[in-house]
Formats: C-alpha cells, structure tokens, sequence
C-alpha cells in the first residue's frame, strides 16, 4: 500500500539476511535487545519475542569477547526455534578486535552496525578500515550510523575550526549537521575505497531533537542515494518517546524519506521490549505506508455511555489480535488490512461500524441494550446479554477465516 502522492525517494536496495532495504521495498521495521548478549537464553528470549511481535531485523550489543563468542550458539539457537529474523551485531570501540578474533560471529551475524565516532581515537579510520574488511570477506552489509552524541570530535574541531576563521562564522549547530552528514558519507566512501560495495552500505544520523533529525535526513536524502535507516536517538520513555518518535519519523516518511525504522524507547523497567516494534508498525500503519495488524477503531467516548463495556471490549478485542497475530500472519495472509470498529453508541456507532470490515455498536445510555453487528458494511446480526465479547470474537475469526483462509493451493486454512 502507497500513500497517495508520496514519492519514495530513491535508494539502492541492500539484501540484509534475505530482508531487503531500500529500493522499491518496504519499509522495513526493525529492533534492538536490552539483554547482556552474553547470556545466550535470555537473548534469544528477547529476539524471539520481538520477531514475533513483527521485528524484520533485530540488533544486538557486541560489546566484549562473551558477547562475540555467544553470537554463533544465539543464532544456532534460534535457527532450532524456526525464529527467522537477521540479527545485527551493533559494534562500538572494539568492533575491528571482536570480528577479526571471532571469525565464527562475523558469519553468523547479517549485517554489522559500525559508528565511525567510536572506532577508536588515534587509529580510528584504520580500524574502521578493518571492520569494512571483515564485512567484505564474510560478505555482509554494513550501517554507518553516526550519532550525534558520538560524533568524530576531531572532524568536528577541524569543521569548528575553519568556521571560527570564516568572517562572518555560522552557527555552530550549522556546523555539526554538516559534519554528521560528512562524516556518514565520508566514511561510506572510505567503506567503498576498501572495496565494499555500493549496495552494501545503509546510512543513519540520529539525533534527539525532532527538528534536528528532519533537517539533517532532509540534508542527507538529497545528496545521496544510499538506503536510510530513520530514527530518534534516546526518544525516551513512554508517551515523550512515542510522540517525538511518531512527529518527526511521520514528517520524513511523508516526504519518501526512511528505508527502515527503529523507535529507541525507553522501556519501564521490566517493560515490554516488543513495544518499540509495535509503535514502528503503528507509525508506518497510520500513515497509510504498510498494514502489520488489523486495524480497531474505537470511539473515545462521551457523556452519551456511562459505560465502560465498549473500552474493555475495545481492549479486549486489540490484545485478542495481537496474541493471534504471529499465527494469523502465517495462516491468514492478508488478515493485517482487516478493519474492526468498536463504537460506545449509535450515534457514530453505525456509521464507523459500515466503514470496517466488522464493526460492533454498543448500547449507549438510554437506548435499548442491543448490539448491531455489521460485516463487510452490512447489518448481520444483533448481539445482546452477557456474551457480546465472546459472541463478537467468534465472528471475527469465522470471518477471518473465511475472508483470508484460503491458500494459494486454493485448500481451506485450518480454523483455530
Ligand atoms: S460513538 Fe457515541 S459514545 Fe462514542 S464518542 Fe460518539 S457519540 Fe460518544
């Protein structure tokens, strides 16, 4: 699905592990574990979760030598637990040392994340050198993804510097958006002179300001056609992370910008991890860019209900699609574009309930404690008593069932 008008811009597609980015694919949602990679269970815990919560790639910490020596056993692991996704090895200062003496991490991993700011500090270009080396002899892709709070200082002082001795010097923020940008291509270019190939390398500049990112991806996607990974560095926590995640990727995705996405939220302790993957899908799905799971539209309520049945039904009937979900998605295809509405009353009730594919009215005050059913925009059936939940749940999945149960083998899926 397009948006209408929107221009994708143009970037050459790059095969991570099977996934393609960039070129004419779809924007790819990806995510990064909290675990220690090191400890190989709870780490292919996390990457299993977040896959199956529709992470297309994932990302782990290579931080130290347990981390690079788990990565093969991870990956293993997952291949017996039938868990697909490509797992990204995120190197910093070490990267060159770790992929070089764990040659068996170095396969295993799809794609290395390399930060040009934190390759080291005297041989610094070397060991990016190195890593690019490793990249090109196991041949994986590579992102070069310069963040600003680790941005290659001495780029940065020389830039400074030459500003400072300009007559009239620009401001300093000016400044650093130029040396993010020249030191992502920069080091692509240096990748490609060691003999990486073009359609090996994705790009990211991250920020934490939403208008610092939109100008610099603006900047970036305008002057080269490499794929760009999109996201806010350090959103934060909660609805702050969520909502300046959502307000500056909306504006790039909008403009084509952005091959794939990763929301950095910060999780609550004990949080769900997965729920970075499901505000990435959220964003792509409200814009209209690509469907992940069906859609419920619910009403937010007024003084027309008191009652708070259709919010709990509402609630019920999103975490009943999210839990089938992984399975749906298998045994369904297509089940993502399916539209439920879940209405307080009859004053918008119908109306939404028409536009879904399946929509429920609920009784508001006053009126008579009936819950008109409409599928495919027509009145089916009229629920009332103490079952509407349950009642309604089982039409959705006969109606799943019969809209997406068929194979391409023309057989019946298996109802569940
Ligand atoms: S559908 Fe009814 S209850 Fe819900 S917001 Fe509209 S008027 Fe209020």
């Amino acid at each position: 699905m397009a948006i209408p008008n929107m221009q994708r811009r143009k970037s050459i597609p790059v095969n991570v592990g099977g996934i393609q980015v960039g070129g004419d694919a779809p924007v790819v949602v990806q995510s990064m574990t909290n675990t220690d990679t090191a400890d190989i269970d709870e780490t292919v815990k996390q990457i299993a979760e977040l896959s199956d919560a529709g992470s297309e790639l994932v990302r782990i910490t290579v931080n130290n030598k347990e981390a690079a020596k788990a990565v093969p056993y991870i990956i293993e692991k997952l291949d017996k637990k039938n868990v697909e996704v490509p797992v990204i090895g995120d190197f910093h200062y070490n990267g060159h040392v770790l992929l070089t003496q764990f040659p068996d991490c170095a396969k295993a991993l799809s794609k290395y994340r390399i930060n040009p700011g934190n390759t080291g500090t005297r041989a610094r270009d070397q060991n990016f050198c190195t890593i690019v080396e490793q990249a090109i002899k196991y041949d994986k892709p590579v992102r070069i993804g310069v963040n600003w709070g680790s941005l290659d200082q001495q780029l940065l002082a020389e830039k400074m510097d030459k500003n400072n001795a300009l007559p009239e010097p620009r401001e300093s923020k000016e400044v650093m958006m130029e040396t993010i940008i020249e030191s992502a291509l920069r080091s692509a270019e240096m990748a490609q002179d060691v003999g990486l190939a073009k359609n090996r390398i994705i790009i990211s500049c991250k920020m934490s300001g939403v208008q610092d990112l939109v100008d610099v991806y603006q900047r970036m996607g305008s002057v080269c056609d490499y794929p760009l990974h999109l996201g806010l560095t350090e959103a934060g926590m909660g609805m702050k992370g969520v909502v300046a995640s959502s307000a500056a990727l909306s504006i790039l995705l909008q403009q084509g910008i952005g091959d794939t996405i990763r929301i950095s939220l910060t999780p609550m302790p004990g949080g769900d991890r997965a729920e970075e993957v499901r505000v990435a899908q959220q964003i792509l799905q409200s814009l209209g860019i690509r469907n992940f799971i069906p859609q419920v539209t619910a009403c937010p309520g007024c003084g027309r209900t008191k009652s708070t049945y259709f919010q709990e039904l509402a609630d019920e009937i999103q975490g009943y699609i999210r839990e089938m979900m992984p399975v749906w998605r298998e045994v369904y295809p297509g089940v993502e574009d399916m539209h439920v509405a879940v209405m307080g009353c009859v004053v918008n009730g119908p109306g939404e309930s028409k536009y879904a594919d399946i929509g429920i009215s609920l009784p508001g005050t006053f009126e008579e404690p009936k819950a008109p059913v409409y599928i495919d925009g027509k009145h089916s059936v009229t629920l009332q008593g103490d079952h509407i939940g349950k009642e309604f749940r089982g039409i959705m999945d006969t109606y799943i069932v019969n809209r997406f149960g068929v194979k391409k083998n023309g057989e019946k899926a298996p109802q569940n």
